[in-house]
């Protein structure tokens, strides 16, 4: 074999792929019920919109990204998120133009370097929507409300939602200058990332992952401590608003955003026991990132889902998928003129919208019909020189071994009204 795939991705196989479409197919319909139209971008961009839009602190810019100058001398970068390609499309074709709010969503892979383990890949797939054009806590509360609906239909139990307010640019400040008060007594013994976090971005010591520092921010004053009455109030009615519709949250006040454009609301999706790799879905409201990438206060909000991690966790949960869908028709044919005018059976029977099989592999009768039973196949053709010279089919129903003779104009019709 010439090489094998690159390290942290995959190859979706037949029996894995009917996953993925019924994932993807269940995405289609929640979004259309909830009013978000698909939107499809480049997987790669101009690495600036990913400097500025992702952010240049971020471990996604500076350690994560699929970065190359291509042919013509740009610098080109493989698609590490969704958002960022999001509010770039929304600039370009003016879509702040049209009717507010604006609701899209997408399904694609993006592409991180990542030390890849179960449940992380360096390229994956996520599913995400934003809402451009709204301040107000309602959308805020339906992005999360469409998350967990879609769980709930794709039948995942034992989530938690965590819910935090990250407060604006008006309030944030004043957290940042507490928290630094609060920190700087214990600065050494934070751990090395979070003493260079200290002056930079001190909210990101409060989600860091080492246990000591977690220990060190139990009682530092919290973002929600520090809000102003305007990001108060919208934090309350964004919980009311997750009541009124029975979706349970919990406040976890160390879950923040350490970018500058992200306001307000930040939310994870947790799985409990999928392992490390637990969150399958986050998001937050970013209504100073359309200001950066273009030019314009324009409010936004939005979510991520990684799609691999959805599947893993139904299989951990035993979530039923639906059964694979079999082959209706397998036509087994024996000799030439018989594979011929099977050939021709099998194009019509597909133009009337019944999926149909025949051999491609010169097989005897015996191994057709084993291979008909591997395709599940509904029904069985059989056709040969004899069948052909008495102008008939026989038909065997493969559930109850029933067989009928069936005329050959009328075989295409038989199934098409007979549809399984
Ligand atoms: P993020 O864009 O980092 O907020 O991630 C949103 C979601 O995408 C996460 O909750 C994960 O479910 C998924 N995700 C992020 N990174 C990876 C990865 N490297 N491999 C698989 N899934 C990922």
């Amino acid at each position: 074999m010439l090489t094998s795939r690159p390290r942290g991705t995959n190859d979706f196989l037949p029996g894995e792929i009917e996953k993925w479409h019924y994932v993807e197919a269940k995405i289609q319909e929640i979004c259309k019920e909830y009013g978000f139209i698909e939107i499809r971008t480049p997987i790669f961009e101009h690495t600036e919109l990913f400097l500025r839009g992702v952010g240049e602190t971020t471990d996604i810019v500076q350690k994560e990204m699929y970065s190359f100058t291509d042919r013509g001398d740009r610098s080109i970068t493989l698609r590490p998120e969704g958002t960022a390609s999001t509010v770039r499309a929304y600039f370009e074709h003016k879509l702040y133009a049209g009717p507010q709010p604006v609701k899209v969503f997408y399904v694609g892979p993006m592409f991180r370097y990542d030390r890849p383990q179960a449940g992380r890949y360096r390229q994956f797939h996520q599913f995400g929507v934003e809402v451009f054009g709204s301040k107000e806590p309602s959308v805020d509360a339906e992005v999360i409300t469409m998350a967990m609906d879609l769980y709930a239909r794709l039948g995942l139990k034992d989530l938690e939602v965590q819910i935090n307010s990250v407060g604006c640019p008006n309030c944030r400040p004043i957290h940042r200058q507490r928290l630094q008060e609060a920190l700087q007594a214990k600065l050494g013994e934070l751990c090395e990332t979070c003493q260079g976090r200290f002056d930079k971005n001190p909210m990101r010591v409060l989600d860091c992952k080492n246990p000591n520092c977690q220990e060190l921010t139990t009682d530092v004053p919290t973002t929600t401590a520090c809000l102003c009455d305007e990001c108060g109030s919208h934090f309350e009615q964004v919980k009311e608003y997750l009541d009124v519709v029975g979706i349970q949250y919990v406040v976890n006040e160390n879950l923040v955003r350490g970018l500058d454009y992200y306001c307000n609301t930040a939310f994870e999706i947790i799985a409990k026991g999928i392992g490390a790799q637990s969150s399958i879905g986050g998001g937050g409201r970013y209504d100073g990132l359309l200001k950066d990438v273009g030019g314009q206060e324009i409010p936004g909000i939005g979510y991520a889902l990684g799609l691999e991690r959805i599947i893993l966790t139904m299989e951990n949960q035993n979530a039923n998928f639906p059964p694979k869908g079999g082959t209706e028709v397998f036509v087994a044919s024996l000799g030439q003129a018989a594979n011929k005018l099977s050939f021709d059976l099998i194009y019509k029977l597909r133009k009337a919208g019944v999926s149909a099989e025949k051999d491609h592999l010169n097989k005897g009768l015996r191994a057709q019909m084993k291979q008909a039973d591997r395709l599940q196949a509904s029904y069985v053709v059989i056709l040969g020189d004899e069948e052909i010279n008495k102008g008939i089919a026989v038909v065997r129903h493969m559930y109850s071994g029933d067989q009928e003779e069936v005329s050959l104009e009328k075989l295409v019709d038989f199934f098409r009204y007979n549809k399984v």
